[in-house]
């Protein structure tokens, strides 16, 4: 198998035959194996009447769907764990994303790339969108350290690999880039022609940037902390522990050698010094406490490191 595509759908009935019949179309052109899997997730209208009928006139079709709406990125989830392709692309049902970039992106593979990101350089979304948007980009990009301009275009193309290795729940389908970039993947952006929306309406109003901020934190957090939590957190911890331990013999040299006024100047060095001790001596157990955490939590399958090659 080629190409697998995974299109989330959540109350797109207006879009999918169209949808189909342009991926259809670019795939006849460019004669590989492909399969197409439909996430429902728990839409409420026709949707899943259509993507039945479309399964049983077209074998490359199939459906996995939702008991109730369980978000993006769980649906992208059920996808990578069924698909077969070496190449695997998400797009939006919405037919916002242009079929006829699948030729670009894979050229994009070809060369290399692990994880190539559609960047909808000329939105066609309205303003009140694209701003925050834009803010949002910057700021993932500053963080993750990744250079990328749009991390939530949901036309992105992926290695087998990357997707089996990349785990996408809550609304993590936004930092795709990030997580890949953090795990060595080749990650890469490629313009793409955006369109805009026709039928129905946007899934995700401006809440989804407090979100997002909310997300990125969690995110650069367990990037930076899953590897050793005590070095980071306890570090902090043993930093405060030295100043307190400063402060502290500033104070008693104050106390025993100071005249009358500089044993007055002991009392608040010796309560800063208080306060840095217990602080540090906590920040060291919660460090202890995040390796406990992390020593449970790892399993086979899910590792920190990602391995290339083997021989
Ligand atoms: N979507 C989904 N579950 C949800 C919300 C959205 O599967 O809970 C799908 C939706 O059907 C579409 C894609 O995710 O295919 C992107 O959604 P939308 O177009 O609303 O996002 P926007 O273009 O506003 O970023
Ligand atoms: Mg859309």
């Amino acid at each position: 198998m080629d190409i697998s595509f995974v299109i989330p759908v959540y109350n797109e009935e207006g879009d999918l035959l169209q949808l189909h019949s342009e991926i259809t179309a670019q795939m006849a052109k460019l004669g590989r194996s492909y399969e197409i899997f439909f996430i429902n997730d728990g839409s409420t209208d026709s949707s899943l009447d259509l993507i039945k009928k479309l399964a049983n006139e077209d074998g490359h079709v199939h459906c996995v769907s939702f008991r109730r709406n369980f978000g993006k990125s769980e649906a992208l989830s059920a996808g990578f764990k069924r698909v077969k392709g070496k190449y695997v692309f998400t797009l939006d049902a919405d037919l916002q994303d242009d079929p006829s970039e699948i030729p670009a992106f894979l050229a994009m593979m070809e060369e290399g790339y692990d994880l190539v990101s559609g960047w909808k350089k000329e939105r066609h979304d309205p303003l009140e969108k694209r701003l925050p948007s834009k803010l949002f980009n910057a700021t993932v990009s500053w963080m993750t350290g990744v250079k990328l301009h749009d991390f939530n275009c949901g036309f992105k193309c992926y290695t087998k690999e990357c997707t089996e290795e990349l785990d996408v729940y809550g609304e993590r389908h936004r930092f795709m880039p990030a997580l890949a970039n953090e795990r060595g993947f080749k990650v890469g952006e490629l313009v793409v022609n955006h369109r805009a929306r026709i039928h129905g309406k946007s899934k995700f109003g401006l809440e989804r940037y407090a979100r997002g901020f909310l997300d990125l934190l969690t995110v650069t957090f367990l990037a930076v902390y899953t590897r050793r939590p005590a070095h980071i957190i306890g570090g902090v911890g043993v930093l405060s522990l030295i100043l307190g331990g400063f402060c502290l013999f500033l104070s008693w040299l104050l106390y025993f050698f100071g005249n009358m006024k500089q044993v007055m100047a002991a009392v608040p060095f010796f309560m800063t010094a208080l306060a840095f001790i217990v602080f540090g001596g906590l920040a060291v157990f919660l460090g202890l406490i995040s390796e406990l955490l992390v020593a449970r939590s790892r399993t086979p399958e899910r590792t920190i490191h990602s391995i290339k090659e083997e021989f």
